[in-house]
């Protein structure tokens, strides 16, 4: 395989003819050799691997994954395992029992004792095994409705992790060494390419988009691959075919009443842009998808609906999916907006862009709205008011990025893990677990007496064992705030994002994530550490709190005094 680019240090086609010429019968003679002081050994002839399997110096299995000693005292090792202390004692062993001195470790890499040992990780018993791994991990972690899988490839071994409801789980598999690469190597295989192949080692970012080759429940898997300082790194996320959840709506996702009220008011606009900001893995593209489908079904299927999404979603057979393959990158273009560009010309109605990562992605699906176009998107900003702001680090003007004319709805998203109702347990009772302490200590201020009701994840039970990743945790709640941007609140948010945040609680009526978590978090729906975590700190929660505090104190003061009889000045 080509881009393996292995460069023996010896001749190929000498190794294999003399591998041939070993037999498996030499065991027997392997270890007549390992128990005689002052062994025969040619040293002279074809080079033979003396520690293939059977072959004369018997090593440990394990360490034949990481390195190689040859008839001729060559010493194969790979690069990052030269300083083990077995390593080590390798050529004192060879000396003892063979009488042969080593050569200095010669530091190599897997691919290249794979083809000492006679084995490919691209290609016979090594690649299908892999095939077969990979594909069983998919399996497994779509059955157990994972979000992501993590694979961290180390000389020692590799480590496969799971995200289920927002959490890491233990190590769920441990493969070998050279089993390890190999599915390194089939997971790359697995991405459609087309013709640009670049190194799997390198970082980079593919897809799977042929369900064929997927689990049934998952439409796409969008993979990253990453070197890191002593390996290498596999992050699959896994999209998946959300039908059921699509057939409910945006109500069955958790949005609340005033939420549904702002969509279906937008669903009925003709131009704008919608934003939905959360950090990844938050459902917010899942949001968006349905939002589209109820459009559709609210403009009685006359509207046409493009998509571009990495990898396409394929939620609504009625949308128009372009497909995004974010892995190329020829002529340094931002595979989403080139993919917009292509979708504007089938002229839509309303065009959904999975994500607004660059200036021009931006730029171009704004020029999309002001030519009266509805567009969708996503971004990655921690709450709604910081959207215009997050446009205008990606280089969007600041007249555009904060032009009411442009905005329609800003949305943002977090799904929160909840804790267990059979084991959680009250925070105040457990201040002697140290995250406990340090986070009662500083939302208590905030909260006063209401602390008292705030839970913590308990130690997990037999009720919520198998259900979450994390002990005491079950399934995820979905805490949202959205928006409808107006012309004030934009003024105040270019002034400053917390001038614009104040007022935005103090006028608009609407519910910070923030303050709606609250609530969850009085009722024990979520923890203390899930607030902190995934809604934000007890600074954050105090400011809103007071911002709303305020408007409240002066709606009622408003309503029991006449302004002109405030004559200590109470309202300011
Ligand atoms: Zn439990």
């Amino acid at each position: 395989m080509p881009f393996l680019g292995i460069k023996l240090r010896r001749p190929q086609k000498d190794r294999k003819t003399v591998l041939q010429l070993a037999p498996v019968a030499d065991a027997c003679a392997s270890e007549d050799a390992a128990h005689s002081a002052t062994p025969e050994l040619d040293t002279q002839g074809p080079v033979t691997v003396l520690t293939d399997p059977g072959g004369k110096l018997t090593i440990d299995p394990e360490l034949r994954q990481i390195c190689a000693v040859m008839n001729d005292g060559s010493f194969y090792v790979h690069k990052d395992q030269i300083d083990r202390a077995d390593i080590a004692a390798l050529p004192h062993t060879a000396m003892t029992l063979l009488g042969l001195k080593l050569s200095d470790p010669i530091a190599c890499e897997f691919s290249e004792l794979q083809d000492i040992y006679g084995v490919s990780v691209t290609s016979g018993e090594y690649a299908s095994k892999a095939r077969a791994e990979i594909e069983r991990i998919l399996k497994d972690a779509a059955d157990k409705r994972a979000s992501d899988i993590q694979i961290t490839f180390l000389p020692t071994g590799t480590k496969i992790v799971y995200h289920i409801n927002g959490y890491r789980t233990d190590t769920v598999i441990e493969l070998p060494p050279l089993l390890g690469d190999a599915v390194y190597h089939a997971a790359y295989y697995l991405a459609d390419h087309g013709d640009t192949v670049n190194s799997s080692s390198e970082n980079v970012k593919v897809s799977i988009a042929d369900t064929s080759k997927l689990p049934k429940s998952v439409n796409g898997v969008r993979m990253q691959f990453a070197r890191l300082a002593n390996g290498r790194h596999l992050n699959m996320r896994l999209m998946y075919a959300e039908k059921e959840i699509a057939a409910g709506g945006l109500g069955s996702l958790g949005f609340d009443k005033s939420h549904m009220l702002l969509f279906r008011e937008a669903q009925k606009s003709s131009a704008g842009l919608i934003t939905n900001a959360a950090p990844t893995e938050s459902g917010k593209s899942t949001t968006l998808s349905i939002f589209c489908s109820e459009l559709m079904d609210i403009n009685d299927n006359r509207l046409t609906v493009v998509a571009a999404d990495d990898p396409p979603e394929g939620i609504d057979p009625r949308i128009l999916q372009f497909s995004v393959d974010a892995s190329v990158h020829k002529d340094g273009q931002d595979p989403f907006e080139k993919v917009l560009e292509a979708s504007l010309r089938v002229a839509p109605h309303v065009v959904k862009i999975g994500e607004c990562r660059t200036k021009n992605t931006a730029l171009a699906a704004m020029q999309a709205v002001y030519t009266g176009k509805l567009v969708l998107t996503t971004l990655h900003t921690l709450n709604a008011m910081q959207i215009p702001l997050r446009y205008q680090w990606l280089g969007v003007p600041a007249d555009t990025a904060f032009d009411p004319d442009l905005h329609r709805l800003w949305i943002a998203q977090r799904l929160v893990p909840t804790l267990c109702p059979h084991c959680k347990v009250q925070a105040a009772s457990d201040l002697e677990n140290p995250v406990t302490e340090a986070l009662f200590a500083s939302f208590e201020p905030v909260l006063q007496d209401q602390a008292k009701a705030v839970c913590v994840a308990g130690p997990g039970c037999s009720e919520c064992r198998d259900v979450g990743s994390m002990k005491g945790l079950v399934g995820r709640k979905l805490i949202a705030e959205v928006v409808r941007p107006t012309e004030d609140l934009l003024k105040h948010l270019k002034e400053d994002t917390r001038t614009g945040r104040d007022y935005w609680l103090r006028h608009m009526n609407d519910k910070s994530m923030r303050l709606l978590g609250m609530d969850h978090l009085l009722a024990g729906t979520i923890g203390l550490a899930e607030y902190a975590s995934f809604i934000g700190s007890a600074d954050d929660l105090a400011f809103d709190l007071s911002a709303t505090t305020k408007a409240q104190s002066v709606k009622s003061r408003a309503s029991a005094v006449p302004l002109a009889h405030d004559p200590k000045g109470m309202l300011h």
